[in-house]
């Protein structure tokens, strides 16, 4: 993704044997106690329309009550999407986990579904953009508040049939961004046959549509998600109850006809993703949201001539080279535009030098002409007199 730096020249190092231990094979210890001290950052978004399960989704996950229902009181309450985010600090055995969830109640409800995105995306770009005035200014040279958003959990309705044009629309929109995951929400209303034949629709449809989603569009690590790659879109139950389950008490839901687990694979794909969520990819999550959807927004900046006041020598250059190459091509500009210029003038001059050349051509010839014509007016005035005195003489002859 970042432009090759050339071939380092790293001289070839020699084995030595050490007469006692330096304490090396200590580093790795070093690194986790540090990064155990360091929280861990994780942002993640939740997208669907209102009643889809978001908030018991995201309480499931979690296994805890993280996030409060905020449904509108009614449907056309909310004239725009609101943007909550909320941050927890979850520890477990001495790591701690800053996890911010960024709701957006009120999508969906309206219609038109592209203003419903206005806000979203305005969000997802305002903290790409804090990220990048943080890493220009001094003050925040060795750790920038990371408030990006590293993965967008789409809720896509149980309908079994296939994707809607809204949610295409969404989902292009969205996954140019960032990481986008795709869920079947409320998957204990769909048979097994209907998940199958629903996924294979949704699947078809983002290939349609050419949608890059998390993580199959991003095999940085093929191996470690060969095994959940199979699950998307994952089928998801969300409960905030415990049912009980061959004598255990589980999540899960409660029907008359029996009860549907969250963490049971026969009946949805949630611990699937969880762990691709938690314990696979939560650090390539972040790295992705980094070197790829951050890279793409600070290139389109640049691209708009947003240029920041550089700080790199590099970027100088840059500057430098862009401006010379501006100057160069105006003066050959200017020089192409006066040799025009001096090109028209001279034929111009040329036109009209033939032209005048030829109306003299034409008046000599004129005046020849003339000429000719008064000598022979001459002649005939002439011979009419001689043909006149002739007959005078004629008619004197015959009277006498
Ligand atoms: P949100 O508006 O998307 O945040 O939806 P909520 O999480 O507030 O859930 C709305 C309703 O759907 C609640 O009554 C939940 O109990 C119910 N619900 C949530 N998850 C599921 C699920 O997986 N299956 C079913 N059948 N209902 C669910």
């Amino acid at each position: 993704l970042f432009p090759d730096p050339g071939p380092w020249k790293v001289p070839p190092a020699r084995k030595v044997t050490l007469n006692q231990p330096l304490g090396i094979e200590a580093l790795p210890t070093q690194r986790f106690v540090k990064s155990k001290r360091t929280p861990y950052v994780l942002n993640v978004m939740v997208v669907g329309e209102t009643g889809l399960g978001k908030t018991t989704f995201m309480n499931t996950l979690f296994n805890t009550d993280l996030v409060e229902s905020i449904i509108p009181e009614t449907p056309q309450s909310t004239k725009t999407v609101v943007i909550s985010p909320k941050t927890y600090e979850l520890v477990e055995d001495g790591v701690s986990l800053n996890l911010c969830v960024i709701d957006t109640p009120g999508f969906g409800d309206r219609l038109n579904r592209s203003t419903d995105l206005e806000p979203i995306i305005e969000y997802i770009d305002e903290q790409f953009q804090a990220y990048y005035d943080a890493e220009r200014s001094a003050e925040f040279r060795r750790a920038i508040p990371d408030t990006r958003v590293h993965a967008l959990l789409y809720f896509i309705p149980p309908t079994g049939h296939t994707l809607k044009e809204l949610d295409i629309l969404a989902l292009q929109t969205l996954s140019a961004k960032v990481n986008v995951i795709p869920v079947i929400a409320k998957a204990d209303t769909l048979t097994p046959e209907e998940k199958v034949s629903f996924k294979r629709s949704i699947l078809g449809g983002l290939d349609a549509h050419n949608i890059k989603i998390y993580p199959s569009a991003y095999p940085d690590d093929r191996e470690m998600i060969v095994e959940l790659e199979k699950h998307i879109p994952f089928t998801v139950i969300g409960s905030d109850n415990f049912v009980n389950a061959a004598g255990k008490k589980v999540r899960g839901r409660s029907y008359r006809w029996g009860v549907v687990e969250v963490e049971n694979v026969k009946h949805c794909d949630f611990i699937y993703l969880r762990e691709l969520i938690m314990t696979s990819c939560l650090h390539e999550l972040i790295d992705i949201t980094h070197s790829h959807h951050y890279h793409n927004y600070r290139a389109g900046l640049l691209r708009r001539g947003g240029r920041p006041e550089s700080i790199l020598a590099c970027d100088e250059q840059y500057e430098v080279r862009i401006e010379n190459t501006k100057a160069t091509l105006s003066e050959e500009m200017l020089r192409k535009e006066e040799e025009m210029r001096q090109t028209f003038v001279q034929k111009v001059r040329e036109k009209e030098q033939s032209l005048r050349q030829r109306e003299e051509q034409l008046n000599q010839r004129r005046q020849q002409l003339m000429a000719e014509l008064e000598e022979q007016r001459r002649l005939i005035e002439a011979e009419e007199r001689e043909m006149n005195d002739m007959l005078n003489a004629n008619r004197s002859t015959r009277r006498k």
